[in-house]
Formats: structure tokens, C-alpha cells, sequence
């Protein structure tokens, strides 16, 4: 299975992977907030990720890390 780990501190909420993910399993945290006051990224239904890259390469801040 693929697993998605975002590191939350660094990801600035800017939603770029949420529109990249073609398995719409993306969105930022309604909860969480980080300690520069962005809702990061967060993967809602790890099971339907297909490990396109998608989201990691969209990233503009390489926040996204794949592991296989
Ligand atoms: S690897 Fe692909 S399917 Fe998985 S979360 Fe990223 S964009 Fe979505
Ligand atoms: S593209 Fe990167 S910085 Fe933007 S919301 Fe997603 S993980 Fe955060």
C-alpha cells in the first residue's frame, strides 16, 4: 500500500494538491491548525490512493512524501 506522510509544520494550506489528487482524497484539515496558522494538507482515504505522484510533484513547497 502507499503510504502519503505530510509534513504538516511546512505545508502552508495552499491547496494545490487537494485540486491535483485525481482520486479526490485530499483536503486540508478543517481541525488542525499549524504553528504558522495554516490548515495543512491531509489524506482523507489513504485506501483510494493510487501512488500517482500527483500531489507530492504539484506541491510547491515538497511537503508530500511517497513511500512504497
Ligand atoms: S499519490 Fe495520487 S492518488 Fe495518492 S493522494 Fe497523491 S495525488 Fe492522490
Ligand atoms: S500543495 Fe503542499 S503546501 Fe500546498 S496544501 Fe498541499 S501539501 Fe500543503
Amino acid at each position: 500500500m502507499v503510504q502519503i506522510t505530510i509534513n504538516e509544520e511546512r505545508c502552508k494550506g495552499c491547496g494545490l494538491c487537494v485540486r491535483a489528487c485525481p482520486q479526490k482524497i485530499m483536503a486540508l484539515s478543517k481541525t488542525k491548525l499549524n504553528s504558522k496558522g495554516y490548515h495543512p494538507a491531509e489524506v482523507v482515504d489513504q485506501e483510494k490512493c493510487v501512488g500517482c505522484a500527483s500531489c507530492a510533484r504539484t506541491c510547491p513547497d515538497a511537503v508530500i512524501a511517497i513511500e512504497r
